[in-house]
């Protein structure tokens, strides 16, 4: 089997290559190093090994000849291995030594190129590397070693010389030394110079100063040093997202979880997921089944949420049994999870609760008055809808197509909600199954949720409410958030 040398970018998750994306998901066993992004992992099978080999703070190190020798040994017995390595393999990562390796022993390996941060860093604080004229080469260089002890392999002279942009990785402690020996072999003190720090991730820093003052500013690591014309640019993007370097706590389940988070990580935030609540079947799942073969009777079928859809899809056999039947759906996501199943929604409300899907349905009776309706909803929800249609004189049945339950509390909780600024809750069951688990207190200061109900709830249970969305879905939930923290 192979060994993949796979370049895992400069730490935004979605800068992996594709092809390091399909090697991590057919792996065996995944080596790393501690800066890795987490969510990179997830990529790799559940039962994939994870064997880390990065410095701990205060920990011992693995050495470079035990991790070519543990690559070596998995690669001979077979498995699929995939050696995970910040921005690019062959960039200041000793990549090269562990190909050599691997080739020695005889084992087959891959080169999975990634994004170096190099230049991937410098772009996502509007710095371009080279600019037509002013800036026509750009030279990588390690900051590993001391210039001031004169003891390096670097030629400092050489660099300066060049004339284009000087891009410094491993640098940030040695920040000083190494402005004063580009100075001294005759760069112009007031050079633009920037370090940018955390660079692609969501607490992505950008100093700004000159060769001169940069090092005053006191860069910290991980960061990569810019020094040239190019550093004066400032062509900010990803920093003025807006809802950039906010940590934000995403409460729903898997799979409507991550829509959340992609939506927030879009607009710049860090999103942590901490799912309050999770779905199971019901109680009697017979009655699903039963409902599901023998929809055809019904008027109208009425979906109150996205897991509803899918649970009732399950079990529904025939899409022919919906011929004759109309379908509503309470908001647009419910209808998106309809139309996922080729279904389009006969009706969806202005607004997105159940008091106006009552009002919108009553309007719905045909000539001979209210029909017949079936509501699979989860096992516990308001009667808001069922006892309004009922009153009006519908024949309505509802049934159990799932059981929200309260995920057993995640041991990470309290590391995951540390420094988060904000909380999202998408429904009145994630509000009580969170305070429930964590507490009022554990909630960060703002508390943001998806409608009045959910508010409500909040309320009650002691949390101060700071936003709420106006249009009850996730996009205006984002929506939302962006107003709140952009006015
Ligand atoms: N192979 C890597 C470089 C490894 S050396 C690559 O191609 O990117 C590690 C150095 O890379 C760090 O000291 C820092 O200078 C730079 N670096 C890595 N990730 C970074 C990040 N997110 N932001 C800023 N600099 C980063």
């Amino acid at each position: 089997m192979t060994v993949y040398l796979v370049g895992a970018g400069p730490g935004a998750p979605d800068l992996l290559t594709l092809r390091g994306a399909e090697v991590l998901a057919g792996a065996d066993v995944v080596v790393y190093d501690r800066l890795s992004v987490a969510t990179l992992l997830d990529l790799a099978p559940a039962e994939a090994e994870l064997i880390s080999v990065g410095k701990q703070p205060g920990g011992p190190r693995t050495s470079q000849d035990e991790i070519n020798a543990l690559l070596v040994a998995r690669g001979r017995a077979g498995q699929q291995v995939v050696r995970l390595k910040g921005g690019d393999p062959f960039v200041f990562a000793r990549g090269g030594e562990e190909a050599a390796a691997l080739a020695a022993a005889g084992v087959a390996f891959e080169i999975v190129p990634g994004i170096t941060s190099a230049v991937a860093v410098p772009a996502y604080a509007g710095i371009p590397v080279t600019m037509r004229y002013s800036s026509t080469s750009f030279t990588v260089v390690t900051g590993h070693e001391d210039p001031a002890k004169g003891e390096g392999s670097v030629n400092w002279d050489a660099v300066a010389a060049l004339g284009g942009t000087v891009v410094v990785l491993m640098g940030a402690a040695r920040c000083r030394p190494i402005c004063d020996r580009l100075i001294t072999a005759g760069m112009a003190p007031d050079t633009p110079a920037a370090a940018v720090q955390w660079g692609t991730r969501p607490r992505q820093y950008t100093l700004r100063a000159t060769l001169s003052t940069l090092a005053d500013l006191g860069p910290q690591p991980p960061a990569t040093i810019v020094i040239g014309e190019v550093a004066a640019a400032d062509l900010a993007w990803f920093e003025n997202r807006p809802l950039f370097g906010r940590r934000i706590v995403v409460t729903r389940a898997q799979p409507q979880a991550a829509a959340l988070a992609a939506a927030l990580r879009r607009r710049g935030a860090e999103a942590v997921e901490l799912p309050a609540i999770a779905f199971e079947p019901p109680e009697d799942i017979d009655r699903l089944m039963r409902a599901a073969a023998e929809v055809g009777f019904y008027d109208w079928v009425v979906f109150t949420s996205p897991t509803g859809v899918a649970r009732f899809f399950e079990h529904l056999r025939d899409a022919r049994a919906l011929g004759g039947v109309q379908v509503a759906a309470i908001g647009p996501g419910t209808a998106a999870a309809l139309a996922e199943r080729n279904v389009v929604a006969d009706l969806v409300p202005e607004q997105y609760v159940a008091e106006a899907l009552l009002e919108a349905l009553s309007d719905e009776a045909g000539p001979d008055g209210p029909g017949r309706v079936l509501i699979p909803r989860a096992e516990t929800a308001r009667d808001v809808l069922p006892d309004g249609l009922a009153a009006a004189g519908w024949r309505v049945d509802v049934v159990p197509a799932y059981r929200t339950v309260a995920p057993d509390p995640d041991p990470d909780a309290a590391a995951l909600l540390a420094d988060a600024e904000v909380i999202t809750f998408t429904s009145s069951s994630t509000v009580t199954n969170f305070v429930d688990a964590y507490g009022a207190n554990a909630a960060p200061q703002v508390v943001a949720t998806i409608g009045p109900i959910t508010t409500a709830t909040a309320r009650d249970r002691g949390l101060e409410v700071a936003v709420e969305a106006t249009e009850h879905t996730v996009p205006g939930l984002v929506a939302a958030l962006e107003t709140f923290f952009t006015d």
